[in-house]
Protein backbone atom coordinates (compact mmCIF):
# COMPACT_ATOMS: atom_id res chain seq x y z
CA UNK A 1 0.00 0.00 0.00
CA UNK A 2 1.02 3.75 -1.02
CA UNK A 3 2.27 5.96 1.72
CA UNK A 4 -0.37 8.54 2.98
CA UNK A 5 1.84 11.31 3.12
CA UNK A 6 1.97 15.73 3.85
CA UNK A 7 5.44 16.98 3.46
CA UNK A 8 5.90 20.83 4.40
CA UNK A 9 8.52 23.02 2.26
CA UNK A 10 8.97 26.14 4.45
CA UNK A 11 10.80 27.62 1.16
CA UNK A 12 13.09 30.47 2.47
CA UNK A 13 11.65 31.01 4.98
CA UNK A 14 12.21 30.94 9.14
CA UNK A 15 15.87 32.23 10.28
CA UNK A 16 17.49 29.43 12.51
CA UNK A 17 15.37 30.92 16.36
CA UNK A 18 12.55 30.72 14.15
CA UNK A 19 12.53 26.91 12.80
CA UNK A 20 13.62 25.43 15.80
CA UNK A 21 10.37 27.32 17.94
CA UNK A 22 8.22 25.66 15.03
CA UNK A 23 9.55 22.11 14.71
CA UNK A 24 9.68 21.99 18.17
CA UNK A 25 5.65 22.84 18.48
CA UNK A 26 4.89 20.57 15.66
CA UNK A 27 7.20 17.81 17.31
CA UNK A 28 4.97 18.57 20.42
CA UNK A 29 1.50 18.65 18.92
CA UNK A 30 2.32 15.84 16.35
CA UNK A 31 3.84 13.19 19.33
CA UNK A 32 0.56 14.00 21.26
CA UNK A 33 -1.95 13.34 18.83
CA UNK A 34 -0.26 11.11 15.98
CA UNK A 35 -1.15 11.74 12.62
CA UNK A 36 -2.58 9.20 10.57
CA UNK A 37 -0.12 9.65 7.43
CA UNK A 38 3.48 10.09 7.11
CA UNK A 39 4.41 13.86 7.80
CA UNK A 40 7.63 15.27 6.40
CA UNK A 41 9.07 19.06 7.13
CA UNK A 42 11.69 20.55 4.33
CA UNK A 43 13.59 23.30 5.73
CA UNK A 44 16.39 25.18 4.60
CA UNK A 45 20.43 23.79 4.88
CA UNK A 46 20.87 25.69 7.90
CA UNK A 47 18.28 24.04 9.95
CA UNK A 48 18.37 20.68 9.19
CA UNK A 49 21.14 19.44 11.76
CA UNK A 50 19.67 21.20 14.72
CA UNK A 51 16.01 20.42 13.70
CA UNK A 52 16.98 16.66 13.28
CA UNK A 53 17.73 16.53 16.62
CA UNK A 54 14.70 18.31 17.94
CA UNK A 55 12.12 15.87 16.19
CA UNK A 56 11.57 12.42 16.43
CA UNK A 57 11.69 10.81 13.49
CA UNK A 58 9.20 8.20 13.91
CA UNK A 59 6.76 11.11 14.00
CA UNK A 60 7.87 13.43 11.51
CA UNK A 61 10.51 13.08 8.32
CA UNK A 62 12.96 15.74 7.77
CA UNK A 63 14.21 16.59 4.43
CA UNK A 64 16.22 19.44 2.43
CA UNK A 65 14.86 21.60 -0.19
CA UNK A 66 17.71 21.35 -2.92
CA UNK A 67 21.22 19.43 -3.12
CA UNK A 68 24.03 20.10 -5.69
CA UNK A 69 24.66 18.68 -8.46
CA UNK A 70 27.58 17.40 -8.06
CA UNK A 71 29.85 14.74 -5.74
CA UNK A 72 31.84 17.40 -3.96
CA UNK A 73 34.71 19.50 -4.03
CA UNK A 74 34.96 23.49 -5.32
CA UNK A 75 31.63 24.18 -5.86
CA UNK A 76 31.50 27.02 -3.47
CA UNK A 77 28.17 27.79 -1.68
CA UNK A 78 26.86 24.45 -2.84
CA UNK A 79 25.48 21.69 -0.48
CA UNK A 80 26.30 17.60 -1.48
CA UNK A 81 23.60 15.25 -1.07
CA UNK A 82 25.88 12.94 1.42
CA UNK A 83 25.95 16.67 4.02
CA UNK A 84 22.40 16.61 3.83
CA UNK A 85 22.71 13.25 4.92
CA UNK A 86 24.81 13.88 7.74
CA UNK A 87 22.50 16.35 9.35
CA UNK A 88 20.07 13.28 10.06
CA UNK A 89 17.71 14.14 7.12
CA UNK A 90 16.06 11.37 5.13
CA UNK A 91 14.52 13.53 2.06
CA UNK A 92 15.10 15.94 -0.59
CA UNK A 93 12.94 17.94 -2.39
CA UNK A 94 14.15 18.11 -6.40
CA UNK A 95 12.78 19.73 -9.15
CA UNK A 96 10.69 22.28 -7.61
CA UNK A 97 9.28 24.77 -10.22
CA UNK A 98 10.71 27.76 -8.26
CA UNK A 99 14.45 26.01 -8.91
CA UNK A 100 13.31 25.15 -12.22
CA UNK A 101 12.53 28.65 -13.16
CA UNK A 102 14.80 30.72 -10.88
CA UNK A 103 18.12 28.74 -11.31
CA UNK A 104 17.94 26.95 -14.91
CA UNK A 105 17.52 23.45 -13.06
CA UNK A 106 17.35 21.53 -16.81
CA UNK A 107 15.86 18.01 -16.59
CA UNK A 108 19.50 16.72 -16.95
CA UNK A 109 21.19 19.00 -13.64
CA UNK A 110 17.74 17.59 -12.29
CA UNK A 111 18.93 13.58 -13.16
CA UNK A 112 22.57 14.29 -11.45
CA UNK A 113 20.36 15.51 -8.58
CA UNK A 114 18.51 12.21 -8.14
CA UNK A 115 21.39 9.88 -8.73
CA UNK A 116 23.33 11.65 -5.66
CA UNK A 117 20.48 11.90 -3.79
CA UNK A 118 19.59 7.84 -3.86
CA UNK A 119 23.27 7.13 -4.14
CA UNK A 120 23.54 9.01 -0.47
CA UNK A 121 20.46 7.05 0.75
CA UNK A 122 18.34 10.39 0.36
CA UNK A 123 14.35 9.41 -0.54
CA UNK A 124 13.34 11.82 -3.41
CA UNK A 125 9.94 14.15 -3.35
CA UNK A 126 10.27 14.82 -7.10
CA UNK A 127 8.17 17.98 -8.43
CA UNK A 128 6.15 18.21 -11.60
CA UNK A 129 3.69 20.21 -12.87
CA UNK A 130 3.35 22.72 -15.97
CA UNK A 131 2.56 26.36 -16.18
CA UNK A 132 -0.68 28.50 -16.81
CA UNK A 133 0.24 28.97 -20.34
CA UNK A 134 0.91 25.51 -20.84
CA UNK A 135 -2.34 23.94 -18.85
CA UNK A 136 -4.55 26.54 -21.07
CA UNK A 137 -2.74 25.32 -24.26
CA UNK A 138 -4.12 21.85 -22.79
CA UNK A 139 -0.27 20.18 -22.73
CA UNK A 140 -0.03 19.53 -18.53
CA UNK A 141 0.03 15.94 -19.50
CA UNK A 142 2.85 16.41 -22.27
CA UNK A 143 4.84 18.78 -19.62
CA UNK A 144 4.20 16.13 -16.76
CA UNK A 145 5.80 13.16 -18.85
CA UNK A 146 8.29 14.83 -19.90
CA UNK A 147 9.59 15.96 -16.97
CA UNK A 148 9.46 12.66 -15.77
CA UNK A 149 11.33 11.18 -18.47
CA UNK A 150 14.08 13.70 -18.29
CA UNK A 151 14.84 13.32 -14.47
CA UNK A 152 13.70 9.72 -13.30
CA UNK A 153 12.36 7.18 -15.67
CA UNK A 154 16.20 6.19 -16.03
CA UNK A 155 16.05 4.25 -12.15
CA UNK A 156 15.54 1.05 -11.96
CA UNK A 157 12.23 0.23 -10.37
CA UNK A 158 13.71 -0.41 -6.97
CA UNK A 159 15.60 3.12 -7.26
CA UNK A 160 12.09 4.47 -8.50
CA UNK A 161 10.67 2.81 -4.87
CA UNK A 162 12.88 6.04 -3.13
CA UNK A 163 10.49 8.13 -5.12
CA UNK A 164 7.74 10.30 -3.98
CA UNK A 165 6.09 12.47 -6.88
CA UNK A 166 4.78 15.47 -6.19
CA UNK A 167 2.43 17.43 -8.71
CA UNK A 168 2.37 20.96 -8.19
CA UNK A 169 0.31 23.18 -11.12
CA UNK A 170 2.97 26.64 -11.14
CA UNK A 171 -0.44 28.68 -11.58
CA UNK A 172 -1.55 27.47 -8.26
CA UNK A 173 1.56 27.63 -6.51
CA UNK A 174 1.45 30.53 -3.72
CA UNK A 175 -1.36 31.99 -5.48
CA UNK A 176 -4.33 31.05 -3.60
CA UNK A 177 -5.55 29.01 -6.69
CA UNK A 178 -5.71 25.63 -6.21
CA UNK A 179 -6.55 22.81 -8.96
CA UNK A 180 -10.05 21.55 -8.48
CA UNK A 181 -9.92 18.15 -6.59
CA UNK A 182 -11.29 17.03 -10.11
CA UNK A 183 -8.85 18.37 -12.21
CA UNK A 184 -6.11 17.25 -9.62
CA UNK A 185 -7.38 14.03 -9.59
CA UNK A 186 -7.61 13.57 -13.60
CA UNK A 187 -3.55 14.58 -13.93
CA UNK A 188 -3.21 12.33 -10.66
CA UNK A 189 -4.46 9.58 -12.78
CA UNK A 190 -2.69 10.00 -15.77
CA UNK A 191 0.70 10.13 -13.38
CA UNK A 192 -0.23 7.02 -12.05
CA UNK A 193 -0.52 5.36 -15.75
CA UNK A 194 2.76 6.43 -16.97
CA UNK A 195 4.53 5.23 -14.24
CA UNK A 196 2.73 1.73 -14.63
CA UNK A 197 3.44 2.05 -18.21
CA UNK A 198 7.42 2.47 -17.53
CA UNK A 199 7.81 0.21 -14.40
CA UNK A 200 4.33 -1.54 -14.15
CA UNK A 201 0.86 -1.55 -11.92
CA UNK A 202 2.72 -3.05 -8.34
CA UNK A 203 4.81 -0.13 -8.66
CA UNK A 204 2.86 2.41 -9.75
CA UNK A 205 0.33 1.06 -7.18
CA UNK A 206 2.93 1.85 -4.49
CA UNK A 207 3.61 5.39 -5.30
CA UNK A 208 2.80 8.14 -3.59
CA UNK A 209 1.69 10.88 -5.31
CA UNK A 210 0.99 14.05 -3.72
CA UNK A 211 -1.00 17.86 -4.78
CA UNK A 212 0.78 20.97 -4.43
CA UNK A 213 -0.21 24.57 -4.86
CA UNK A 214 -2.60 26.53 -2.38
CA UNK A 215 -3.02 23.14 -0.58
CA UNK A 216 -4.71 24.62 2.78
CA UNK A 217 -6.59 22.73 5.76
CA UNK A 218 -10.29 23.74 4.06
CA UNK A 219 -9.31 22.07 0.26
CA UNK A 220 -7.54 18.87 1.89
CA UNK A 221 -10.32 16.74 2.62
CA UNK A 222 -11.81 16.98 -1.06
CA UNK A 223 -8.08 16.65 -2.40
CA UNK A 224 -7.33 13.57 -0.25
CA UNK A 225 -10.61 11.88 -0.58
CA UNK A 226 -9.62 11.55 -4.48
CA UNK A 227 -8.20 8.00 -5.43
CA UNK A 228 -5.05 9.15 -7.03
CA UNK A 229 -4.13 11.71 -4.75
CA UNK A 230 -1.85 10.60 -1.73
CA UNK A 231 -1.43 13.28 -0.09
CA UNK A 232 -0.22 17.15 -0.05
CA UNK A 233 3.40 19.12 -0.11
CA UNK A 234 2.52 22.40 1.15
CA UNK A 235 4.23 25.67 0.88
CA UNK A 236 2.32 28.50 2.94
CA UNK A 237 0.44 26.69 5.29
CA UNK A 238 3.28 24.77 6.89
CA UNK A 239 4.39 27.61 8.27
CA UNK A 240 2.59 27.52 11.15
CA UNK A 241 1.52 24.99 13.16
CA UNK A 242 -2.00 25.37 13.46
CA UNK A 243 -2.24 25.40 9.33
CA UNK A 244 0.08 22.54 9.07
CA UNK A 245 -1.61 20.65 11.63
CA UNK A 246 -5.25 21.49 10.02
CA UNK A 247 -3.65 19.35 6.50
CA UNK A 248 -2.70 16.53 8.26
CA UNK A 249 -5.90 15.67 10.13
CA UNK A 250 -7.44 16.03 6.58
CA UNK A 251 -6.25 12.60 6.84
CA UNK A 252 -8.68 11.81 9.99
CA UNK A 253 -12.04 12.67 8.55
C1 LIG B 1 5.08 24.66 -3.00
O1 LIG B 1 5.77 25.59 -3.36
O2 LIG B 1 5.57 23.52 -2.97
C2 LIG B 1 3.68 24.93 -2.64
C3 LIG B 1 2.83 23.98 -2.77
O3 LIG B 1 3.41 26.20 -2.20
P1 LIG B 1 2.00 26.76 -1.66
O4 LIG B 1 1.40 25.69 -0.80
O5 LIG B 1 2.36 28.00 -0.89
O6 LIG B 1 1.17 27.04 -2.87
Amino acid sequence: MRKKIVAGNWKMNKNLQEGVALATELNEVLTADKPNCDVIICTPFIHLATVSNIIDHTVIGLGAENCADKEKGAFTGEVSAEMVKSTGAEYVILGHSERREYYNETPAILKEKVDLALANGLKIIFCIGESLAQREANQQNEVVKSELEGSVFHLTAEQFANVVIAYEPIWAIGTGKTATSDQAEEIHAYIRSIVADKYGKEVADNTSILYGGSCKASNAPELFAKEDIDGGLIGGASLKTPDFKGIIDAWKK
